[in-house]
């Protein structure tokens, strides 16, 4: 539960924010939205967050808890799949 913040290396993997084309400050955010299941996902450090709209597409975890596993997870399925679904690479 709760949210943590993470610096990634530079890289070319993480998909630039939309917004302000960060792609390193990032939070990660972690909610209980049912008895027995939470939901992680990961939002910009200017507050961007590409599941806002489609709360589906987040990530769905028992414990919810953000380590490095689940951290890198949450990068990939709720952060670079909706950027690139919705501002595909030219
Ligand atoms: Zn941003």
């Amino acid at each position: 539960m709760g949210s943590k913040k993470f610096t990634a290396g530079p890289n070319t993997s993480i998909a630039e924010c939309p917004k302000c084309k960060n792609n390193t400050e990032f939070v990660a955010r972690s909610e209980q939205v049912m008895e027995d299941g939470c939901e992680i996902w990961i939002v910009c450090k200017c507050g961007y967050d590409p599941t806002a709209e489609k709360t589906g597409s987040r990530m769905e975890d028992v414990w919810g808890s953000l380590g490095k596993g689940e951290i890198l997870c949450a990068l990939d399925c709720t952060w670079n799949e909706p950027i690139l679904e919705q501002f595909p690479i030219a």
